[in-house]
């Protein structure tokens, strides 16, 4: 699976729409302190589905959209793809070109969509699961989480092992699955409970 492009428009200190190809081999991105290059990192974990707006380095969700400058307008928008090359077929689609879209707006309304089809962001990271890349996998490695692997802060450093080892997404459904169950034997008491009431 190789990532092909990330288009952002509206994103941080993006006014206007930026394209970056990522062709074979290494990209390096490069600049003066301040220009954009970690809001390009952000971007990246945002599109993934980042919830968390501190990971993000803004205090609220809305201070990612571009605020404007002297000479420019801030957007209404901030729009955010990322399209992956799905060769070795290790994404569970028949797409072999993937594109993920988020899009927020100052309203706080946000949209998902994949391939241009409004997705739920679950339909997103289940897409994702165990391959490594996620708004919080290893794919993307800050400072501060080299910090937290290194102190096994959180018990990070398992978590890091059972998403290469592919273990991530049965522990969710093993989770989902718990929680059915749970909803399930409240059900049943209550189905007891108004059976009790009848007789
Ligand atoms: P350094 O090399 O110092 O780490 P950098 O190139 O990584 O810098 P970033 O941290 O990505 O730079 O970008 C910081 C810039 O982004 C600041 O100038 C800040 O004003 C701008 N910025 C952040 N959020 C917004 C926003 N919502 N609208 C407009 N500009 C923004």
């Amino acid at each position: 699976m190789q990532l092909t492009k990330l288009e952002i428009k509206g994103f941080k200190s993006f006014g206007d729409r930026v394209v970056i190809n990522f062709d074979e081999g290494i990209t390096g991105i490069v600049g003066p302190n301040g220009c954009g290059k970690s809001n390009v990192v952000d971007s990246i974990r945002w599109v993934l589905g980042e919830q968390k707006v501190k990971s993000l380095r803004s205090e609220k969700m809305e201070n990612i959209i571009f605020n404007g400058t002297k000479n420019r307008k801030a957007t209404q928008m901030a729009e955010v793809s990322l399209s992956f090359k799905n060769t070795k077929n290790l994404l569970p689609t028949e797409y072999s070109n993937v594109t993920i879209t988020r899009r927020y707006y100052r309203s706080g309304e946000s949209e998902y969509q994949l391939n241009g089809v409004t997705c739920r962001l679950k339909d997103i990271t289940s897409l994702f699961l165990d391959t490594g890349i996620a708004s919080n996998s290893y794919a993307i490695i800050e400072l501060g989480m080299v910090d937290n692997i290194l102190n096994d802060k959180d018990n990070s450093r398992r978590g890091l092992f059972e998403e290469a080892a592919g273990i991530s997404k049965f522990k969710i459904r093993k989770k989902e699955t718990m929680r059915k169950l749970s909803d399930t034997d409240a059900d049943l008491e209550r189905v007891e409970d108004l059976l009790f009431e009848i007789e």
